[in-house]
């Protein structure tokens, strides 16, 4: 095989990650737009371990990721000991509260258990090379963009799953023991 040829016939992050292109899209949360109980909703109507957190919906622009477990622990405890925490509150993941009328509830701030700076790779990075990285680094999951969008995830779970299948297809593929 050529070098070119072989190289097009290599899984990339994008035939690894989720969605896949029929399943419904990443479950997100935006910075400052959604409420306590819009969160509770996306936590309770999913399983996931986390959530990228997005500029907005419409942008994709990746801010950080969230994890399921310190979502539900600072929500819990805000509308137990915080004062004024209510299902309308707003949440934000920003440095400040965005800019609301003078009526509006008080707001809860989670910047606190957001990562900031979770692991990301575009969509055309080889698997061989995602697989190295979340050995290397022990990477529970890793974000996948596509210039500068966010466009999906791969959980070490997906990694485990992929290597399994290599190993199955043909055992000379696995080159990255
Ligand atoms: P695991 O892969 O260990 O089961 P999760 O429960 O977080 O971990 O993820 C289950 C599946 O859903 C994985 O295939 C993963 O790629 C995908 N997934 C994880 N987080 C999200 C999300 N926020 N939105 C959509 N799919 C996700």
């Amino acid at each position: 095989l050529e070098a070119k040829e072989e190289f097009s016939h290599k899984t990339l992050a994008m035939d690894v990650m989720r969605p896949r292109r029929s399943d419904p899209p990443l479950t997100v949360l935006t910075q400052d737009s959604m409420t306590v109980e819009d969160v509770e909703a996306v936590v309770s109507e999913t399983t996931y371990s986390g959530y990228p957190v997005v500029v907005s919906k419409e942008s994709q622009r990746l801010v950080g990721f969230v994890l399921r477990r310190d979502l539900i622990i600072s929500i819990e405890t805000a509308r137990k000991k915080q004062e004024g925490i209510v299902s309308s509150s707003l949440i934000y993941f920003t440095d400040h509260s965005p800019p609301l009328p003078p009526s509006s509830p008080s707001t809860l701030k989670l910047r606190n258990i957001l990562d900031l700076s979770p692991f990301t790779v575009t969509d055309q990075t080889p698997m061989e090379i995602v697989v190295d990285i979340f050995r290397k680094l022990g990477l529970r999951q890793c974000l996948v963009t596509h210039n500068g969008k966010l466009l999906g995830i791969i959980t070490k779970k997906d990694v485990l799953k992929h290597i399994a299948q290599m190993a199955n297809q043909d055992p000379d593929s696995i080159l990255f023991n």
